[in-house]
């Protein structure tokens, strides 16, 4: 999910109404579309697919909700089309848009468009003009269109500006990204713990994966799944140092947060995984709590599934968040596990081992 999309799934779970123009939402197990503002049920994030008009949402085969009427326009408001328009300006456009001229033409000064832009849309221009670009470049890559063609298609200009803007939005640079990882060095370790095999994997800037389960061949083959390009090798001497800190965080007496990570996820999961490495052990926080701390209060839900989406156990420690009522909520690698790391760091805290 990328910014703009992350910004219209919180619009929809907060039935916010003021975007309902931008966009409008299919949702894949009804076969409806939703315009954002819908009193219906909320649907579930993975079932949600984005479109930019209830035409395409239509061509898509899907029909529109009897209560929100999608395919209706919900008020005419000029600014609003026109930051609409602006948004196809920048999908169709492989040269930069001169939003002065822009604006200017559609009877608006620049700031003002600009300004509504970043309201009615979650990023401001040059933001959405990146990632339009980025995803007309991952759609290049993966047809295998040699890089620099693919980056001079999408816009840069040039594969330097590219490497400088947009390489770190792709997770890896392009030329690993065209064949899958290729040629990344991903290094792994397993160790044994009372809470079973954990499996840490790291690149050579940090941490970018750690799994507990019931044994190690399922989890290195769950690596070797997620990364499969990569050269995938076990290190367990280079990882001494990250095994010896996580067998502590399983056991409650080590902070694993401190460990350098090498994580890929959107702005906002990477926000959430941001404040729960400041929640310190033996501590714990509700989901709203976090919601909080992230700075979208009323984004309960996303913030959920921005735990449930942690690919780092323990270096992210998603397990101490629970629910209001003091009960654990989920937890990816089991809720046996969550309570018993809970436990631990509760009698490391209040010093009851030596
Ligand atoms: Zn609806």
């Amino acid at each position: 999910m990328n910014d703009v999309e992350e910004f219209r799934w919180i619009a929809i779970i907060n039935r916010d109404r003021s975007v309902a123009d931008t966009f409008v939402y299919g949702v894949t197990s009804t076969g409806i579309y939703c315009r954002s503002g819908c009193p219906s049920r909320r649907p579930l994030r993975r079932n949600v697919v984005f479109f930019a008009t209830p035409a395409e949402a239509a061509e898509a085969g899907l029909r529109p909700c009897q209560r929100c009427r999608p395919e209706l326009a919900v008020a005419p408001d000029p600014g609003v089309d026109a930051v609409v328009e602006l948004c196809r300006r920048l999908e169709d456009s492989r040269e930069p848009v001169d939003v002065a001229t822009f604006a200017a033409d559609h009877g608006y000064s620049e700031r003002h468009l600009r300004r509504r832009f970043t309201e009615l849309i979650g990023v401001p221009v040059a933001t959405y003009a990146r990632i339009a670009r980025d995803q007309h470049v991952r759609r290049s890559l993966r047809s295998r269109v040699p890089v620099t063609q693919a980056i001079v298609d999408a816009g840069y200009g040039s594969s330097r500006a590219f490497y400088e803007q947009g390489a770190a939005r792709l997770g890896m640079p392009p030329s690993r990204f065209s064949d899958g990882a290729r040629g990344e060095q991903v290094t792994f370790t397993s160790l044994d713990t009372p809470l079973g095999t954990v499996v840490a994997a790291a690149t050579s800037r940090g941490v970018c994966a750690v799994r507990i389960g019931d044994d190690e061949t399922t989890l290195v083959d769950e690596l070797r799944h997620e990364f499969p390009l990569a050269s995938l090798v076990r290190g367990d001497e280079e990882l001494e140092e990250v095994a010896h800190v996580l067998a502590g965080a399983v056991r409650g007496e080590a902070d694993a947060s401190r460990l350098p990570i090498d994580l890929e996820g959107t702005a906002f999961q990477m926000r959430v995984w941001d404040v729960l490495r400041h929640v310190p052990l033996g501590q714990t926080l509700t989901y709203s709590q976090l919601a909080e701390r992230t700075g979208t209060p009323r984004a309960v839900r996303a913030v959920a599934s921005a735990c449930a989406a942690n690919p780092a156990a323990l270096v992210v420690p998603c397990h101490r968040i629970i629910r209001r009522d003091g009960t654990l909520g989920g937890y990816r690698w089991g809720l046996d596990t969550k309570a018993a790391l809970l436990e631990n760091e509760r009698a490391t805290v209040a010093g009851v081992r030596p």
